[in-house]
């Protein structure tokens, strides 16, 4: 067994400086100095969101940081779900403020005020914004970077619809989105339907995707939720209808954050360090030439130009042209997680050919420089394979079938049994089990939802027959259970 599997909070939190990705000694904890290394996957994953947004027709926005108290006291559930958990700022300069200020948790009572000044008719809808901001929150618990800070790197996307089914095709919508990113990243997960005793504050109902971490408990790294018409109440939000009735909009968000940096770390990584998925990799390959007293500049020359000649082809390519060992440079960019090297040294640049070194499993293949970029393209697609294949390997091996509260307790990773759909039992379920409930398993939850928009990653729940954990009635439906981060 490595120090991941031994240790993994201390490989965890090691690796995450180690490799360049965040400074952790600024002196606010749970606030940690994103380093140039490790924003350039986040901006990478935001670029990918980014596009999704554009495809499916969403529109930036950027919203104020703060929330004047009076608006954020709107919506009750919104107060006591993150009441304990903000930041006030209730001075400015020296003068106490008339009405102190909130710093955002989530941006649901900063854009609403304005959604309902936005939303006159129901040509204006559906409205679909987003936006990637820092939120706050006073997080009391133990920090973890990435996973559990204070300050987060936050992508929300709210959307205002006429109706409640034009509400839900959206979650459908944000859900295929989802999907995309996931396979992007690499990352196997369970989609749910959260209990309504666990769902977002102030939402109908909520739908998340869980990822699953070396010790087998559970990360939550996006969300879903249909509001129906709870907010558009308490912020006035409604539309004039074709039969020029007032009626009060349907809406929705969707939440990811940089939890999906920590998840891609945690689930993908070894003992050498990071595995990056291509698709976010700062470098996709980096070129180390072995240079040999004499032969320097050919070794030099060859790696620039087999370099200009990827970089041209669209990879993101490094020449590591450090006064250091060839073997020093190997290790280092096996710890930071580079997807390819690509070893270059006199006898290569003889035979105009190149070998490349997949980081997952060390193999090795010699290519002609001349076919380079498709050389490339074929290893960096056979290593991402090789990132999912084990994740999702490691995901549905550690997926038991329990008849009981009390065989699920035993089981390490997700136990899946059976649920009469009672708070009652749900709530005895996690009780006895001293872990969580998921919730149900999307295509169990919503039939209706069309299987494509699950993706190839997602772990599915339908085909179920037993009995409820707690009850023993006779069920259909599957809970997941699990601990949790
Ligand atoms: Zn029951």
């Amino acid at each position: 067994m490595g120090r991941k599997q031994e240790n993994f909070s201390e490989w965890y939190n090691e690796l995450v400086e180690k490799a360049d990705l965040i400074d952790k000694r600024y002196p606010i904890k749970g606030m940690d100095v994103w380093r140039p290394y490790g924003l350039s996957i986040m901006r990478a994953i935001d670029r990918y969101t980014h596009e999704e947004m554009a495809r499916t027709r969403h529109q930036e926005v950027q919203f104020p940081l703060f929330i004047p108290q009076t608006e954020f006291n709107k919506e009750a559930e919104q107060i006591k779900g993150f009441g304990g958990e903000v930041y006030w700022v209730t001075k400015g300069g020296n003068n106490d403020l008339d009405v102190p200020l909130v710093v955002r948790p989530t941006s649901e009572t900063a854009m609403y005020p304005m959604f309902s000044l936005w939303v006159r008719s129901h040509k204006d809808l559906p409205l679909k914004v987003y936006q990637i901001v820092s939120v706050f929150r006073y997080e009391t618990k133990q920090t973890r970077s990435f996973i559990r800070v204070r300050e987060i790197h936050f992508f929300e996307a709210h959307t205002a619809h006429d109706t409640y089914e034009d509400a839900e095709r959206q979650i459908h919508e944000d859900v295929q989105i989802w999907a995309r990113l996931a396979e992007r990243l690499c990352l196997p997960y369970v989609l749910s339907k959260r209990p309504d005793w666990d769902k977002f504050p102030g939402a109908h109902y909520s739908v998340a995707a869980d990822a699953m971490l070396p010790e087998l408990k559970t990360l939550q790294v996006a969300t879903f939720h249909h509001y129906k018409d709870n907010f558009a109440k308490a912020y006035d939000i409604k539309y004039e209808s074709q039969d020029s009735t007032h009626v009060f909009a349907h809406q929705t968000t969707y939440g990811m954050s940089e939890r999906l940096l920590g998840a891609i770390i945690s689930v993908h990584g070894d003992d050498k360090g990071l595995m990056l998925p291509p698709a976010v990799a700062p470098h996709q390959a980096v070129i180390v030439p072995i240079l040999f007293k004499g032969k320097e500049a050919g070794v030099m020359d060859a790696a620039r130009h087999l370099a200009n000649l990827l970089l041209a082809a669209g990879f993101r390519v490094h020449v590591d042209d450090r006064e250091e060992t060839a073997g020093f440079k190997f290790n280092d960019w096996e710890m930071r997680g580079v997807p390819v090297r690509i070893e270059l040294g006199p006898k290569d640049v003889e035979k105009a050919q190149c070998v490349m070194v997949r980081r997952d499993n060390g193999q090795k293949s010699f290519v002609a420089q001349a076919d380079a970029a498709k050389g490339l393209a074929e290893t960096l697609a056979s290593y991402a394979d090789g990132l999912v294949s084990r994740a999702w390997k490691t995901m549905t091996e550690n997926v038991r079938d329990v008849k009981t509260a009390e065989e699920a307790k035993t089981v390490s990773g997700i136990a899946r049994a059976g649920w009469c759909g009672s708070d009652e039992c749900g709530q005895k379920i996690q009780a006895v089990t001293e872990k969580t409930v998921l919730g149900v398993p999307l295509d169990v939850a919503f039939p209706s939802f069309k299987e494509e928009a699950h993706g190839k990653l997602v772990l599915p729940g339908k085909g179920f027959s037993g009995h409820c954990a707690a009850c023993g009635k006779a069920t259909t439906t599957p809970v997941h259970i699990a601990k949790t981060y």
